[in-house]
């Protein structure tokens, strides 16, 4: 009997797919990849419960069989791709509440129910989640831990470890485990094992079930825009902000190059150009959150703190509510266009490293020239705040890319491991919330030395086999990244 045929007699005939046209679309995610680079899996699972990825999986390890875990497979760096084939679990089958906790504000989920799914079921009891990507809309639970993504709300809320409680995983064995504090906000008990699932890329198991902190849904929110003339100036702002004690929810600089695709799309909306000034170097959005009184007095506050920085303030509310709407809904209204090319053409990819704060306008430099050395039309860098209350970013060095073409998708390959390289040299790290994949595999001793080696124990003892989404993190003989 085929594994196929006893994964079909596990998990019954209509959570197995094997027909190629359906596998097809398991076959790629969002990163830049050609279309002859796609590598569909030999068969796709459709799980409702534990018990099937379960089943699955003490299967594959029986018969040595890849596994890889996947949800929306809108990760930009390859992460869910099954490159060695074999069985992909879809979790988007595995979407159910299981429990909304109201009175200790807390959700118990299935790890394939997208970040929105989540936020509608607490909606009605005046909670949420604030751990919202701006691809929430299809990003997983399961995911948002595997990637240890961004949060639009970081600086306020921080990353998916500061709302997750507990998660439920299957090993690369089969067995069952439940890692965390249950529904304790913190532990000192045991090792930090559900840490560890943070960022692994189901590369230790599939994450089945979680247990997430919630929050009072905030009364109002204003968001606004402030131009700088240096990049530095609007991290120096920030800092003067938290030093003031405001309590910032939402803080995204982009660059200028950035910032043309906004005031792009305004002049074609308007047939005017924004009151942008042509010094503008950079630009900050920033949103206070809570009852009306505290985010007008903190809003009144942060505007008088900005003429120390010589920022100006966004004058459009257009502007300011489509650069929101872009981000929190990633809905392009009131500019419903694309810019500066159609999608289909060329699509973005990006480098996802982390530097010190005090080293981002030198960085950011570095990227321009990057980009430019190797032929790549910039999109620009966002540089997210992503540590609870304190400076700490996360960043994004975008560049289109035409996927169509296979020398220009080799070119941001190099730009992607040059810039990972760099932000070794820099003293930070190569990956923010995109995790390593395949792409920075090969730099991974680079940036973690000698315990690199303890990484790969912890692997060995969650995954013997190592048949959980190989190729990823740590490669495999014969491997090419
Ligand atoms: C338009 C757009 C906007 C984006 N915005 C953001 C953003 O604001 N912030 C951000 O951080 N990222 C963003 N991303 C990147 C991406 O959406 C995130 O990384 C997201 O977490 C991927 O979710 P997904 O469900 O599509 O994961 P997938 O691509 O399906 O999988 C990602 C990784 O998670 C693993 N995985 C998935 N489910 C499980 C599971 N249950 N158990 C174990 N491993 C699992 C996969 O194997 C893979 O390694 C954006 C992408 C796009 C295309």
């Amino acid at each position: 009997m085929s594994y196929i045929d006893e994964l079909i007699g596990a998990v019954g005939k209509e959570k197995v797919l094997t027909d190629p046209a359906e596998l097809f679309v398991y076959g790629t995610d969002w990163s830049p990849r050609t279309p002859t680079e796609f590598n569909p899996p030999d068969v796709v699972v459709l799980p409702r419960t534990t018990r099937d990825v379960q089943r699955t999986i003490k299967i594959a390890f029986e018969h040595d069989i890849p596994v890889t875990a996947g949800g929306g497979l809108t990760g930009m760096l390859g992460g869910a791709v099954p490159i060695h084939g074999g069985i992909y679990i879809d979790t988007t089958t595995m979407n159910s509440v299981v429990e909304v906790d109201s009175k200790n504000q807390t959700i118990r989920v299935q790890a394939g129910a997208t970040l929105q799914e989540v936020n509608d079921a607490v909606h009605p009891y005046d909670l949420w989640l604030p751990h919202q990507p701006e691809s929430k809309w299809v990003s997983t639970v399961g995911s948002a831990i595997a990637c240890d993504n961004d949060s639009t709300f970081g600086v306020r809320y921080g990353k998916i470890l500061n709302c997750l409680l507990s998660a439920e995983m299957v090993t690369g064995t089969g067995e069952v485990l439940e890692l965390g504090h249950r529904k304790a906000h913190f532990t000192s008990s045991g090792y930090k094992l559900m840490h560890l699932l943070a960022g692994s890329e189901g590369t230790l198991g599939v994450v089945t079930e979680a247990t997430l902190k919630l929050e009072p849904i905030p009364e109002t929110r204003r968001v606004d825009m402030l131009v700088f003339p240096r990049l530095g100036a609007a991290v120096d702002y920030l800092s003067r902000l938290l030093k003031a004690g405001l309590c910032i929810e939402a803080a995204h600089i982009n660059c200028k190059h950035r910032l043309k695709f906004y005031t792009h799309s305004y002049k074609q909306k308007f047939g005017k150009d924004p009151t942008i000034p042509a010094w503008a170097e950079a630009l900050l959005a920033i949103s206070f959150a809570g009852d009306k009184k505290v985010v007008d007095f903190q809003r009144e506050q942060a505007i008088e703190l900005s003429k120390e920085f010589e920022a100006q303030l966004v004058e459009e509310r257009e502007l300011v509510e489509s650069w929101w709407a872009s981000k929190y809904t990633l809905e392009f209204e009131p500019f419903k266009q694309k810019w500066p090319d159609s999608q289909t053409k060329k699509k973005f990819g990006a480098a996802d490293p982390g530097i010190p704060v005090g080293r981002l306008e030198e960085f950011y430099h570095k990227f321009i020239q990057t980009a430019e050395k190797h032929r790549l039309e910039i999109l620009g860098m966002n540089a997210y705040l992503e540590h609870p209350n304190s400076i700490g970013f996360s960043l994004s060095c975008a560049v289109f890319v035409d996927y169509r073409s296979k020398e220009e998708v080799k070119r941001f390959r190099e730009y992607h491991d040059e810039l990972s390289k760099m932000a070794i040299a820099f003293e930070g790290t190569m990956s923010t919330f995109m995790s390593d994949t395949y792409q920075k595999a090969p730099y991974l001793e680079l940036e973690h030395g000698a315990s690199l080696r303890y990484m790969k124990e912890i692997k060995r003892l969650f995954d013997p086999k190592e048949i959980m989404n190989p190729g990823k993190k740590f490669l495999r003989r014969g491997d090419s990244p």
